[in-house]
């Protein structure tokens, strides 16, 4: 019960990770609101968390939905301790090929919706003096060379920034900003990477743990930095990957 008596926001909440996030924060004694734009998988998911759960319709790129999405933690709840910036979209193919349609709205959920959701919290967090968290949700492709992912790096990589750069705007009013990067996750956004498909051989390859993440290990790290025992920790994008960073060429055939 390490989250007792905090109130989050999560993003996305309504399935994939986003979920995970949601559980996770209710098991260890939060209240969360989701805001996502999937309304029968977001209530579906309140519902079954009872009265610690709430699920309020938001999209992202609106900054005005975003700043309701606050405040109803806030009137709900009476509060708010941590935001989740979740929500994000998956891209294919060559940067070469990405249509200015499909930049434009890759970006405007990627990262404007991670800066309207850390803007908007952080406002409230400052008016009502909460020494809050806020977690955005990046990825290993932030700093890792990819192929066939679009521009999804790319959106990736300007969390990574916005995150370092908010640390230090907020440290003053006790905000802590956090970053986590996962590796490939099985959640729907992962749905074409089938186990024995050639891109889930390549990535348990270049993984020495061989195998994708769990949503609920991610959870795990959320659950952590917005907890106390990371009190000291600002500006940092931990990666949770399996190892992926840390290898160079591929792992060897087992035995
Ligand atoms: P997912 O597609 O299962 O879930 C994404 C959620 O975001 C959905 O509930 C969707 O409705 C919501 N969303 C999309 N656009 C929105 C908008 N405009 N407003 C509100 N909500 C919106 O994906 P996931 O795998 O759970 O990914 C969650 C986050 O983790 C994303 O930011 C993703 O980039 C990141 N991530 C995922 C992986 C992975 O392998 N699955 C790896 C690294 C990072």
């Amino acid at each position: 019960m390490r989250l007792k008596g905090k109130v989050a926001v999560v993003t996305g909440g309504a399935r994939g990770i986003g979920e995970a996030y949601v559980r996770r924060f209710v098991a260890d004694g939060a209240k969360v609101v989701i805001g996502d734009v999937l309304d029968r998988e977001g209530q579906a998911v309140a519902a079954s968390l009872g009265d610690a759960c709430q699920y309020v319709r938001c999209d992202v790129t609106s900054e005005a939905e975003q700043g309701a999405l606050m405040d109803e933690a806030i009137a709900h709840f009476g509060g708010l301790d941590v935001a989740i910036a979740n929500a994000g979209l998956v891209d294919h193919g060559s940067i070469m090929e990405t249509s200015e349609a499909t930049y434009e709205r890759l970006m405007a959920v990627n990262v404007k919706g991670v800066f309207f959701t850390c803007r908007q919290a952080a406002k409230r967090m400052i008016a009502r003096k909460t020494r809050g968290v806020l977690i955005n949700i990046s990825s290993i492709v932030a700093i890792l060379g990819e192929i066939g992912e679009g521009c999804y790096p790319l959106s990736k990589g300007a969390v990574g920034a916005l995150t370092r750069m908010l640390a230090v705007e907020l440290a003053d009013h006790g905000i802590r900003v956090v970053a986590i990067g996962p590796g490939g996750t099985r959640t729907a956004m992962m749905a074409d990477v089938a186990p024995g498909s050639p891109r889930r051989k390549n990535i348990e390859m270049r993984t020495p743990m061989r195998r994708m993440a769990e949503p609920e290990e991610i959870a795990g790290v959320a659950a952590f930095l917005a907890s106390d025992d990371a009190a000291y920790i600002t500006g940092q994008t931990i990666y949770a990957d399996g190892g992926r960073m840390v290898l160079n060429l591929n792992m060897p055939p087992r035995g």
